[in-house]
């Protein structure tokens, strides 16, 4: 494992291993660079093969820079979202959290395009600092210019690369500027919740909702299992995110609340409680140092989770549309092996057309059986979605990418021809 503190010291540990893998006599061992390596479900630190040197760069833990009038920070990859969050807790813009823990990386998570509560944090990305293979440094996308107010944009001009480095194995990130999105005036969570036998009229008509605009593509639908965290029981539960300006929040909630109440609808309004003020502070960005979501959600602590619960999980994208998600729902039940415990299954609405599912489950890691059972349900999870034409957004280490195409074999030969980073997942 290698530690480095600074992106200086992590160029040179780049090009110590450069220059041991084009001597080309020893084996070397390729780095696997991760920012907190919590990447729990699907890995969390380790990498795709043995044998090769982790890059932990949770040192590197410092906010270069804020602006919150342009709406932009800097950040290095041990700046987990919860230092952000602190940060940013009065001024006028906020972070784009996600619902894993506070302690987890900003760029981690970016360049695994992981889903924000706000936007997929793809979108927060304007710009990355990088180690390349052969140890030199480089800038994509947008970067400050001391010299010049000029505003943010993420694609720069000319080619835009800021995500050939993301869900890649290409270089090292030594920092990103990441977008910060306006303080909203008003957060209002509607919690509403509908049965299992209502679940394809229910997801049809929030698809109508997000399509019509009357709900932003922000709701999250948790299954029966999932919506106990939320105090809901045997009912599927959807948190609705209004955002903006109090009287079109009002307004909104009052539309909703009518269509939701109107005859023939499957959802009834849930009590306050199964959308707390916690689940509104994390769609409001500001942070939760007792991180009281992920306790709930997973009973560890982020320093704990590791060490005491085996975790899988399978993120694939589905049809917004309620056969779908029905379809989807059957095809988890009908894969779980031996004792392996029915998933939770949260789904993120993140447009008009597309749903991702994150199906959750644990296993107890001190019993082989139950193990090797929860590792048959996944690989069984792969092969069933396959088959209907739906992958993971993510890949977990047991089920790397297949190898990519002529010209992304291209570019992996030009940047990093000798394999100085491992492969990896991507
Ligand atoms: C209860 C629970 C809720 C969760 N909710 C969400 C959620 O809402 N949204 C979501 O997206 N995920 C969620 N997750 C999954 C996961 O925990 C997060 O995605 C987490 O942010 C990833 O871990 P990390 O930030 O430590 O990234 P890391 O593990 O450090 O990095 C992830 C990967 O990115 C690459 N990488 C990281 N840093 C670098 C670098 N500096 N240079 C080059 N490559 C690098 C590596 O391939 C690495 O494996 C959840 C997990 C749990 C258990």
């Amino acid at each position: 494992m290698l530690r480095p503190r600074t992106a200086e010291d992590t160029a040179r540990l780049v090009r110590e291993a450069a220059a041991r893998a084009s001597a080309g006599d020893t084996p070397h061992a390729p780095l696997h660079p991760v920012s907190t390596g919590r990447n729990w479900g699907l890995g969390s630190a380790s990498p795709v093969h043995d044998g090769t040197a982790l890059l932990d760069l949770s040192a590197l833990d410092r906010i270069r820079e804020i602006d919150t009038d342009r709406g932009y920070a800097v950040v290095e990859p041990g700046v987990t979202q919860g230092a952000l969050a602190e940060r940013l807790a009065d001024s006028p813009r906020v972070l784009n959290l996600t619902g894993a823990s506070q302690h987890t990386s900003i760029i981690g998570n970016m360049l695994e395009r992981g889903v924000g509560l706000r936007r997929g944090r793809a979108e927060d990305l304007a710009g990355l600092e990088l180690v390349l293979a052969d140890g030199t440094t480089a800038r994509t996308g947008w970067w400050p210019d001391p010299a010049q107010g000029t505003v943010v944009q993420p694609h720069g001009r000319g080619p835009s690369l800021n995500h050939l480095f993301t869900q890649s194995s290409l270089a090292v990130v030594t920092a990103a500027v990441v977008r910060l999105l306006p303080r909203p005036e008003t957060v209002r969570v509607l919690p509403m919740t509908f049965p299992e036998s209502a679940l394809d009229r229910a997801v049809d008509l929030l698809r109508e909702w997000t399509a019509q605009e009357l709900v932003p593509a922000t709701t999250k639908i948790y299954d029966p299992l999932a919506a106990r965290v939320y105090g809901v029981h045997d009912r599927y539960l959807a948190h609705l995110c209004l955002t903006g300006a109090p009287d079109l929040v009002e307004l909104r909630a009052l539309l909703l609340h009518r269509r939701a109440t109107a005859t023939g609808s499957p959802f009834s309004p849930a009590p306050g409680s199964a959308a707390d003020r916690y689940v509104h502070r994390a769609y409001t960005g500001l942070p939760d140092p007792d991180d009281t979501l992920f306790l709930r959600k997973t009973g560890h602590c982020a320093h704990c989770l590791d060490a005491a619960r085996g975790l899988l999980m399978f993120l694939p994208l589905v049809p917004f549309r309620g056969q779908a998600v029905r379809r989807a729902a059957e095809m988890v039940r009908s894969s779980l092996q031996g004792r392996t415990a029915p998933p939770g299954i949260t789904m993120n609405v993140l447009d008009a057309d597309t749903v991702d599912h994150v199906v959750t489950f644990g296993f107890p890691p001190e019993d082989p059986a139950a193990v090797a059972d929860a590792h048959r349900t996944l690989d069984r999870l792969h092969t069933a979605f396959a088959a209907e034409g739906l992958h993971p957004y993510r890949p977990d280490v047991d089920h790397p990418l297949a190898p990519h195409g002529p010209l992304h074999r291209r570019l992996a030969e030009a940047l990093d021809p000798d394999g100085v980073f491992a492969r990896g997942r991507f």
